[in-house]
């Protein structure tokens, strides 16, 4: 086979990058091992994880209404029919995928496929497709390092998670970062009882310690205990579960665990020693601002070339590798690329956080509104959200966002455009939010830079 480009891995920079190019005009293959696009992200990563925490969602929403008069009862859960639903959602969307694929008119084969040299791609049963251009965008797995690798149906990543092959009685989730409290969640509201062991100090070592605060005073309460600067040493099957070890140093057994301490980029297998690509310490493949590896006809994007390993972020890079292939001078230098952790409350930030500030000696001022004193979230029977800005205290730029809060995914698209478009704190403050929304938490912790929050005393 022959094609001006080739795109190996079909998740969202992969498939958004074969469209791109398409679109432009350019003769394009995709090789994947699944039928349809999708990749992680929408096989076993951000679509079945938020299809399961929405079911999370009306289960606490259910059990808190009790608080302003409302009973259900106790909710009984079909798990199979839930694993059905959220397996209909990956249907519908990667279907979708693979028709949009076809009006496009992107050739797919189906497989892996690795570099034989600079410009020929072979899969496992000996296709060769040599190429013009190609995107590698095979992604990334789970890590499981040495004393946790266990082969137990009990030991789980995040892939097996997603499945919901049962909920067991207990459960130990191993990484207090995004995807651990995400499923963490998702299973204790299911009515597994939940403890998260970290080795850091603070769950999401990556967010400002203010916004993670509101989020583990919460999750706290659904979860039987969370343990910080606590390391596993060892796990062991029993006859009723995993023994598992803590440093410091404890025994206890659960039904189930958990391993979601990280992921690492798919760079091996690849036949990247036939060409020139380079890969950086961390097995993630070397790229310049336009997403091009040491082979200037052979571009990476998302997971795989790098942090932080978001589907957005691969989206945007894939789309502009395809543009870059097509002629663009385009170049991959985003002010800021939010994070949002989907847990209740939802935590995100985008742009510098103020521990970044701080580490890297940045000028700034931090101006804050507390939800407490926002009318939409007490009429949501919530108060416990956090909005923050970061600001340059010269030219009063917006620097960066974070937010605390039942919706704090959604109003972060705000903060992302007002960074890109070098808004100031006063352009925040001075446009118009409808009332009542949490999006005023924005404006008002803008207005609060100047001591003139309408609800809170900020001088
Ligand atoms: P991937 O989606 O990993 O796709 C790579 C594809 O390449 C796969 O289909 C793989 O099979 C294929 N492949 C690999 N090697 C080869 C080969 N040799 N030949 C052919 N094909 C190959 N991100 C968010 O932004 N928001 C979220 O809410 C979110 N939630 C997540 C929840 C979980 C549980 C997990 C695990 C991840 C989540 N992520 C989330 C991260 C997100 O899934 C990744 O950032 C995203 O999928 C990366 O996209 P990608 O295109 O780089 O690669």
């Amino acid at each position: 086979m022959e094609t001006e480009v080739v795109v190996i891995g079909a998740g969202p920079g992969g498939y958004a990058a074969a469209f791109m190019a398409a679109d432009l005009g350019l003769k394009t293959l995709i090789v994947d091992k699944e039928e349809n696009p999708g990749g992680v992200c929408l096989y076993r990563g951000c679509i079945p994880s938020k299809a399961l925490l929405h079911a999370a969602k009306i289960l606490t929403d259910a059990e808190e209404a009790t608080e302003i008069g409302i009973d259900f009862g106790e909710a009984t859960i079909d798990v199979e029919k839930l694993a059905d639903w959220k397996t209909s959602v990956i249907k519908k969307l990667t279907g979708g995928l693979g028709q949009l694929r076809k009006a496009r008119k992107v050739e797919h084969v189906q497989g892996t496929a690795r570099f034989i040299d600079a410009n020929t791609l072979q899969t496992e049963d000996g296709q060769t497709i040599t190429f013009k251009h190609a995107i590698i965008a095979t992604g990334s797995r789970p890590i499981v390092p040495g004393p946790l690798a266990l082969e137990s149906d009990r030991v789980m990543t995040s892939r097996e998670a997603l499945e919901l092959d049962g909920i067991p009685e207990t459960l130990l989730v191993i990484g207090g970062g995004y995807i651990g409290l995400e499923l963490g969640t998702v299973y204790s509201a299911l009515g597994s009882s939940v403890t998260v062991v970290e080795m850091m100090d603070t769950l999401l070592p990556g967010a400002d310690k203010d916004l993670v605060r509101v989020l583990e005073k919460r999750v706290r309460q659904l979860f039987e205990e969370i343990s910080l600067g606590t390391r596993v040493v060892k796990m062991e099957e029993v006859s009723d579960g995993i023994k598992v070890t803590l440093d410091p140093e404890r025994e206890e057994v659960f039904e189930k665990v958990l391993i979601s301490v990280g992921r690492r980029p798919n760079s091996e297998n690849l036949g990247l020693e036939n060409t020139k690509v380079a890969l950086d310490d961390h097995g993630f493949i070397s790229i310049d601002s336009q997403c091009r590896t040491a082979e200037p006809h052979i571009f990476a994007v998302g997971d795989v070339s790098g942090q932080p390993m978001l589907a957005h972020r691969a989206t945007h890079q894939g789309r502009l590798a395809a543009e870059v292939i097509h002629g663009s001078k385009a170049e991959f230098r985003p002010h800021a690329i939010p994070a949002v952790v989907f847990t209740d409350p939802e935590l995100a930030w985008t742009g510098i956080t103020e521990q970044e500030a701080k580490a890297s000696g940045v000028a700034h001022k931090v101006t804050k509104f507390p939800w407490g004193a926002s009318g939409r979230s007490l009429s949501l029977n919530r108060s416990d959200g956090l909005t923050k800005i970061i600001v340059d205290p010269e030219t009063r730029r917006v620097l960066g966002v974070g937010v605390v809060g039942p919706g704090a995914g959604e109003l972060i698209a705000e903060a992302t455009l007002a960074i890109e478009m070098a808004a100031t704190v006063e352009d925040l403050g001075l446009t118009i939010h409808a009332h009542p929304t949490l999006s005023e938490t924005v404006m008002e912790a803008a207005d609060a830079f100047f001591g003139t929050s309408t609800h809170i005393i900020s001088k």
